[in-house]
């Protein structure tokens, strides 16, 4: 359970120890992507023909019992998740088999319709209707997308045809909250180029009863030099901070949103939420020093080579020690909101009142 979890690493903390337990864990599905978004720094289409090819199901399957061992909360991301080719068995197998008790999933977007198309079909048939499709085994479902403008858009090299089809597919996802039991929320990532059409996007979300996470673009980890000094950057982010005040539906911590502003160094604590490569690698203890290399991060273990995941975790602490206990190397939300709700316990409670909980801040 994540809550006693959360409430142990707390005592832990006041004690001067900083070995924390993972609270959610996040499986990169797939490397592959349909898309080649300017500042992806990790995958894009024009990565397809050198980053890890997809595992066989059945691997696939190994790693999540083994993940399922030591978590009851799941994050599947890539790449593109959608585009794995037998996502559909892999979410059912997390859910119906291995029962995580929540899974949420993060995707550009552009692969929904097909799913959406099932859902119409099954809708059309009222007399049995129950929904039983790729939404209904979500808890979370999150879609990346930067801006309704089109031009915006393709400043971030999403065509003006994906990025109609994302913008729609969003709208109809929206609907079907409710009666599939998923919470959608759009992630958006904040450049010099997309920041004149902000404000569009939040009352987009507002319409729509979507959820808004904000990053800024990030130029090797840390946030864009031209957003950082720029006051229309600190103005948006300052009237974000007035509309969650007034109960807008704004995903991130009054702690987080401080930090976008003033790039305050916060406490990070990695191995909250491990990743997990495609081909059951561990990043050890968090993807940005897994990819540095050197002596205090790496692919420290793989889960097909294990019985379960306190194995892992105890062979990747052999092999490159405790996580590090002070590091302000990077600002990526995905790291930074898991901790700083981990170090402030008034400001997690004040989240957990809106039905926002630590695991939901683990997406990228
Ligand atoms: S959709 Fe995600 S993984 Fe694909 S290129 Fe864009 S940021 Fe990278
Ligand atoms: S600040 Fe970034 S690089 Fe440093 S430990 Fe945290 S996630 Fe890793």
């Amino acid at each position: 359970m994540t809550f006693p979890s959360y409430l142990r690493n707390l005592f832990k903390l006041t004690r001067g120890n900083r070995d924390l337990a993972s609270l959610v864990a996040v499986y990169y599905a797939t490397m592959q992507c349909n898309l080649n978004c300017v500042y992806c720094e990790d995958f894009g289409s024009r990565r397809n023909g050198q980053v890890t090819q997809n595992p066989l199901l059945e691997d696939a399957k190994k790693i999540l019992r083994v993940i399922r061992t030591g978590f009851s909360r799941l994050w599947i991301t890539g790449g593109e998740p959608l585009a794995h080719p037998q996502i559909g068995e892999l979410l059912a197998y997390a859910r119906k088999e291995l029962k995580f008790q929540e899974v949420s999933l993060i995707t550009n977007g552009t692969l929904l319709s097909e799913s959406l198309q099932v859902d119409k079909l099954e809708r059309s048939n009222l007399s049995t209707f129950k929904p039983s499709n790729l939404f209904s085994l979500l808890n979370r479902l999150i879609i990346s997308l930067d801006s309704i403008d089109l031009t915006a858009l393709n400043s971030v090299s999403l065509p003006n045809a994906q990025a109609k089809t994302v913008i729609e597919n969003i709208r109809e996802a929206a609907k079907l909250q409710k009666s599939h039991g998923f919470k959608l929320s759009l992630n958006a990532v904040i450049t010099p180029e997309t920041l004149s059409s902000m404000d569009d996007l939040l009352n987009f979300c507002m319409e729509n009863n979507i959820w808004l996470s904000l990053s800024p673009q990030s130029v090797n980890n840390l946030p864009h030099y031209d957003l950082v000094t720029s006051d229309e950057y600190r103005a948006f982010i300052e009237k974000v901070v007035a509309l969650k005040k007034r109960g807008a539906p704004i995903l991130g911590s009054y702690s987080y949103l401080k930090m976008l502003i003033d790039q305050t160094p916060y406490e990070c604590f990695p191995t909250l939420a491990p990743r997990i490569m495609p081909d059951g690698w561990l990043a050890y203890p968090c993807r940005p020093m897994e990819k540095a290399g050197g002596e205090q991060g790496g692919l420290a273990v793989n889960l097909l080579n294990v019985k379960n995941w306190d194995e892992a975790w105890s062979n990747a602490q052999q092999r490159y020690g405790e996580a590090p206990t002070s590091c302000v190397s990077c600002f990526q939300q995905c790291y930074a909101e898991p901790s700083l709700m981990q170090a402030h316990p008034l400001e997690y409670l004040r989240e957990r009142v809106h039905g926002v909980d630590l695991s939901t801040y683990a997406p990228g």
